[in-house]
């Protein structure tokens, strides 16, 4: 083991391992970066899009990674939300005052540009990964920001619940061929999910990122066809849902392979002990139907890099993985992180029965929530600004 020793060991290979460690590194700590070997972040692999919230925004302006990040997202300018019947939800960022509602980000340009900063970030060192007998090298906090299988977390002991949906999350990118005016579109069509997010690639005016969130069983399949019949079953899905709005989008067509993540609604029984703290979808996951996983997880890094910084303003003498520090920063991500699970889920709930009664009353609900101003505006304000 080297006896250099680090303020803070970050363990992890993805997108809030490597914001951890530049916003640490900016603050002044030194920060080993425990990186798993067979990763590199080329970005290639990853064909999702993801929706970035204005607080995740502003952490990668301070990161200073959005400028080149930013000819790789696309703005979005409105959000139309249907359910299975009549029922309808929109807001635009000219209602709300805003320049736009969120950023639809490349995830793998997100992870490549994250990766070349921190070549250049001053006091980060890439060491060996960790291992069931703990980091290689000393550290005195260890930041665990493994993803959801975590190895890590369950060496230091802490449970992970886990709640399986029977769903699959089937991504893909496509082209259109109407424009997409920067609308963002998800259909609660039971019991799938269809979010059809307006980007910039290929085609600048008429190019999307695909969520579609299916049974298991239906995602299989899926994956397993032509790229067109996968295209005829998409169009289908969008033409039985809603003809008129299915000929405003047009016809979909894919540019990229289709890929398939298993969804679950998961929660780590603590996220902080003496010299660990647990970030991202290492302490908590949530369905993608509330584009929320990765801004829950970016808020966890600026949350926990603003409280040890705080912490050493106000007693220098304090080291980073003092447990009064870390159950601080605990305490005030648990809450919004429970409240957009308990949001996520209870939606997913809704749209999961099929049957007359209910269907129709979330469908009225919609309609009403649409026309009832302050109802409304709480819930855009979640979806805004979640985290
Ligand atoms: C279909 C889909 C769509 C989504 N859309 C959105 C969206 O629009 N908006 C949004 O905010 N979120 C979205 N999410 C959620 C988002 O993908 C996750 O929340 C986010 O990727 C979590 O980031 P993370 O860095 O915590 O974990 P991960 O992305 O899982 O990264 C963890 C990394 O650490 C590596 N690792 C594991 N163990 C070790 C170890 N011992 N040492 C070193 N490295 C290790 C893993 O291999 C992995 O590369 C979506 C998810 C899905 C499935």
């Amino acid at each position: 083991m080297s006896t250099t020793k680090f303020d803070v060991c970050v363990s992890g290979s993805g997108a809030v391992a490597m914001s951890l460690a530049l916003a640490l590194s900016r603050e002044g700590w030194s920060v080993a970066w425990a990186k798993s070997p067979q990763v590199i972040p080329t970005g290639s692999a990853d064909i999702r899009t993801y929706a970035l919230n204005a607080r995740s925004i502003a952490l990668l302006e301070r990161l200073r990674v959005w400028p080149a990040l930013r000819q790789w997202s696309s703005p979005v300018l409105e959000m139309d939300i249907r359910g299975d019947e009549a029922g309808a939800i929109s807001f635009s960022a000219w209602q709300q005052k805003v320049s736009e509602l969120a950023w639809i980000v490349d995830a793998g340009a997100l992870e490549r540009l994250l990766g070349q900063a921190l070549e250049f970030a001053p006091r980060v060192e890439v060491v060996p990964p960790v291992t069931e007998k703990g980091p290689a090298v000393l550290a005195d906090l260890l930041a665990v920001c493994e993803g959801k299988q975590s190895t890590t977390r369950a060496a230091l002991g802490v449970e992970f619940t886990r709640q399986e949906y029977g769903h699959w999350g089937v991504a893909a990118r496509l082209k259109a061929t109407e424009p997409h005016h920067g609308v963002a579109r998800q259909w609660f069509r039971s019991p799938d999910i269809l979010a059809l997010l307006p980007f910039n690639d290929p085609d600048p005016a008429a190019s999307y990122g695909l969520v579609w969130s299916v049974p298991q069983a239906r995602a299989e399949h899926l994956l397993a066809l032509s790229a067109e019949d996968f295209e005829r079953e998409l169009n289908d899905a969008l033409f039985q849902s809603d003809s008129e709005l299915a000929a405003r989008v047009g016809q979909l067509s894919l540019t990229s392979s289709v890929a398939g993540w298993p969804l679950a609604l998961a929660k780590a029984q603590r996220w902080a002990g003496p010299g660990w703290v647990l970030l991202g979808d290492a302490a908590h996951q949530v369905h993608p139907l509330s584009g929320q996983g990765l801004n829950l997880g970016l808020a966890d890094v600026d949350t926990l890099a603003a409280e040890l910084t705080q912490a050493r303003q106000r007693e220098p003498w304090r080291l980073p993985g003092d447990e009064r520090t870390l159950q601080r920063y605990a305490r005030q991500r648990q809450l919004p992180t429970q409240a957009m699970q308990g949001l996520t889920d209870g939606l997913l709930k809704l749209f999961a029965d099929q049957h007359g009664p209910v269907k129709d009353l979330r469908n009225l609900g919609m309609s009403m929530v649409q026309r009832l101003t302050p109802v409304k505006q709480w819930l855009v304000g979640r979806a805004l600004d979640a985290s």
